[in-house]
């Protein structure tokens, strides 16, 4: 009776889990979806506390009371460090699943030889290699990410890394597998902490060649790896609600994963591999190239011209925390009867969606907010691109420059615009750290200051002016 009501929970659970996903799909019911991820987790939670095997209740308590106090600080974190923040919520699921499967092993093999059957090794091998390597990975990719100082941000290279990963990791699997074909021999307890060890090295060692704008998505990839790791530990412990929410993780990490990376026109072994975002070349040798710069007054003429205007956000309007004012700026040109669209790429900012739900939060109706191949086809007969705060996602050089770092990332066409107003505070690069020719361009002038300051100039410009 205990047993069908615990799958019955675990099965509406699931449900939720799924529900959540599918919820998560559009910001009018992203909401819900929060709600049923986290009643799912609270069923899962209070049904396997509940079983009779369960004895030990005050470590399970002092546990959860170090989860509220770790995780209760990380949600507050800003969403500019979402990324990072999720890089340490995945380096928590490896090590637990690490360490699950570390225990698991120990406790059979202190019970007997018949408990260390050949599939609970392999899920045990998986599980430790899986969760280890994505434990130190993400706290790599966190560190990077954060730019904390001993953690060098930009990518570590050196003649015959990958084979030397590949080696590793590939000594780590033949480990595992004489652990899993002689799980009870002498020597086994005494290589198991060898095999963990090395996970742990080939998590940090696959991180460090990967930099700059590819770090989004591995983190995407490590989340795909916890999930797996979880699935592993779900066939440990014969827990099913583990094998599909550690799947459902899993899936969605690697999926996301995907589209983050044909959203940069990349390969996954690119990606791994590839040690992009390394540090350019000087290859601009001297040659002065200059801005010019515009003042509010004629950017505000200009823009209550324009029949189409276009703005694209980026990372820099998420640091102001100037989605407020763009809105203001919106309502004033909407006002004016000028259209204005908002061009999202897949990337901009620090986390899929990020300017989805900066505009969100600004009240900035869905329909306006247009994806990046869609609105390419507009940018020839758009008036203005005001670019807020993005600099990598519309640099021309990913279309053209074969020796850029982002070459073949698709990027937002603000450069065919008949005129671009480009706002950034300074000449600095973005997050792949390389210039932007769009910035030199006879069509661009720039708007120098904090997005936040300069769209409020911009907005009490215009109201000044409709005033008259
Ligand atoms: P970028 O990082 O390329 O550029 C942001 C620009 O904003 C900078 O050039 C900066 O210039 C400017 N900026 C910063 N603060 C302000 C401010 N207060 N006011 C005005 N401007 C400001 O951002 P993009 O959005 O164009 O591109 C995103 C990049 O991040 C891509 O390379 C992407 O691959 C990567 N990435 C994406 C993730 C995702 O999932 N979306 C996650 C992690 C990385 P200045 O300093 O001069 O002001």
């Amino acid at each position: 009776m205990i047993h069908a009501l615990v799958q019955a929970s675990y099965i509406l659970a699931t449900v939720l889990f799924i529900f959540a996903l599918h919820w998560m799909n559009t910001p009018a019911t992203a909401r819900k979806g929060v709600y049923a991820g986290v009643a799912a987790m609270v069923v899962a939670i209070a049904v396997t506390w509940a079983q009779p095997t369960v004895v030990h209740h005050l470590w399970i308590v002092i546990a959860m009371i170090a989860g509220f106090a770790v995780g209760i600080p990380l949600a507050q974190v800003p969403l500019t460090a979402v990324p990072q923040r999720t890089a340490l919520s995945h380096a928590f699921g490896g090590l637990a699943a690490g360490l699950v499967g570390t225990a698991k092993y120990y406790l059979w093999f202190s019970e007997g030889p018949e408990h260390l059957t050949a599939f609970r090794m392999v899920a045990i091998i998986i599980e430790i290699i899986l969760g280890f390597l994505t434990f130190t990975g993400s706290l790599m990719a966190a560190g990077k990410l954060q730019e904390v100082k001993w953690v060098p941000q930009r990518p570590v290279t050196y003649p015959g890394q990958n084979a030397v990963n590949l080696v590793l990791f590939a000594v780590a699997i033949g480990l595992g597998a004489a652990l899993t074909l002689h799980p009870t021999a002498v020597w086994a307890p005494t290589l198991f902490p060898a095999v963990i060890g090395l996970a742990l090295l080939f998590g940090v060692l696959l991180i460090i060649p990967i930099g700059g704008a590819d770090m989004p998505t591995v983190i995407a990839i490590l989340n795909g790896y916890a999930g797996l790791a979880a699935v592993a530990m779900g066939f440990v412990l014969d827990n099913k609600l583990l094998i599909t929410a550690g799947a459902l993780d899993g899936s969605s990490g690697l999926i996301l994963a995907i589209i983050m990376c044909k959203a940069m026109n990349r390969s996954f072994t690119n990606v791994l591999f590839g040690a992009f975002g390394q540090v350019q070349k000087a290859t601009e040798t001297g040659e002065q190239k200059s801005y010019k710069a515009e003042t509010i007054e004629g950017a505000g003429q200009v823009l209550e011209q324009a029949n189409l205007v276009v703005i694209i956000p980026g990372y820099g309007m998420a640091v102001a925390q100037a989605q407020h004012k763009v809105r203001e700026l919106y309502d004033q040109l909407k006002k004016r009867g000028v259209t204005v669209k908002f061009a999202i790429h897949p990337v901009a900012g620090r986390m899929p969606g990020h300017m989805n739900v900066l505009l969100a939060e600004a009240d900035i109706p869905y329909t306006d907010l247009v994806e990046m191949d869609e609105i390419n086809t507009d940018m020839p007969q758009c008036d203005v691109a005001l670019v807020v705060g993005a600099n990598d996602v519309v640099n021309p050089a990913a279309r053209s420059d074969k020796s850029s770092p982002i070459f073949g990332m698709p990027i937002i066409d603000a450069d065919k615009a008949r005129t671009v107003f480009a706002i950034k505070r300074s000449k600095n690069p973005g997050f792949a750290g390389i210039d932007n020719e769009l910035y030199f361009g006879d069509r661009t002038w720039m708007l120098f200051g904090d997005a936040k300051g300069v769209i409020g100039e911009l907005v009490k410009q215009l109201s000044a002016g409709s005033g008259h």
